[in-house]
C-alpha cells in the first residue's frame, strides 16, 4: 500500500519537491553524468547559509548484495564543487522567467512535515511572483 499523506487527495506526481536550484548548479559544474551525493553548507550557521559544497561522483549500478539494481558512486570518482547562494539564486530566477512557475513550490504548495500548505512566496498560486527591485 502507498503512503498517503494527510489532506492530500491528489496524484503522487503532484507530491514532487520544487527543484533543487544549489543541486541544478552542482550538476553544471560537475562533469558530465556525474551524481551530487553529498551536501554541504559550509557557513551553516548563517542564516541563511551563503556558500555550499557538493561533492558528486560517477554513478554505477550495483551488481550484487541487498541493494543490487540500484545506484551508487563508483570510488575514486568523487569531485568537490562550489556553489553560492547567489548562484542558485539566479538558477531560481531563470527557471522562473522560463516556465513562469514559483521555484520554491510545487503547484502552490510546499512540504511542512506530513502536510503541504499554501507557499508563501506565490501566495498558493504556484506562479513565479514578479521580484521587486531592492532599494
Ligand atoms: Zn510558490
Amino acid at each position: 500500500m502507498t503512503k498517503q499523506l494527510s489532506m492530500l487527495d491528489q496524484p503522487t506526481e503532484t507530491l514532487a519537491y520544487p527543484p533543487n536550484f544549489i543541486e541544478r548548479v552542482a550538476l553544471r559544474k560537475l562533469p558530465d553524468g556525474y551524481w551530487a551525493y553529498r551536501f554541504e553548507a559550509l557557513d551553516y550557521t548563517a542564516k541563511p547559509p551563503t556558500i555550499f559544497r557538493i561533492t558528486g561522483g560517477k554513478p554505477r549500478t550495483l551488481k550484487s548484495g541487498p541493494r543490487k539494481g540500484s545506484l551508487t558512486v563508483e570510488s575514486g570518482t568523487s569531485v568537490e564543487v562550489y556553489v553560492t547562494r547567489a548562484e542558485a539564486l539566479a538558477e531560481e530566477q531563470a527557471y522562473e522567467d522560463e516556465t513562469g512557475k514559483c521555484g520554491a513550490c510545487v503547484d502552490g504548495k510546499v512540504r511542512r512535515f506530513s502536510e503541504f500548505v499554501d507557499c508563501r512566496r506565490c501566495g498558493g498560486t504556484g506562479r513565479a511572483v514578479v521580484k521587486k527591485v531592492p532599494t
